[in-house]
């Protein structure tokens, strides 16, 4: 059981997905100092158990150029603090990070 699922490249650990209550999926954090193609990455503390990574993580999901989704939230001490301008019902919740097999 854990609460972050690696993401590797070349066998070399680049990010990590985790659960989303919110939106229902996995979300992906890449850490520095990994290049990936979005540009996007993250600090993170190395702390399998209790993860933190900085800055927030803003996820907007759009369809037909719409904002269909919108979720924003702090992953720190091992739970998601879960921002006021999500559009999903954990909005301003404080969640422990859910276990994944
Ligand atoms: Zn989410």
């Amino acid at each position: 059981m854990t609460k972050l699922i690696p993401i590797e490249e070349d066998a070399v650990v680049v990010g990590y997905m985790f659960y989303c209550p919110g939106c229902n999926e996995n979300h992906a954090l890449y850490i520095r100092p990994s290049k990936v193609r979005s540009g996007a990455t993250w600090d993170f503390n190395g702390d399998m158990e209790k993860p933190a990574f900085y800055p927030s993580l803003l996820t907007i999901i759009e369809q037909a150029n719409k904002r269909f989704r919108v979720c924003h939230l702090y992953v720190r001490d091992g739970k998601l603090q879960f921002l006021t301008d999500c559009t999903h019902s954990l909005a301003g919740q404080l969640v422990e990070i859910p276990d994944q097999d």
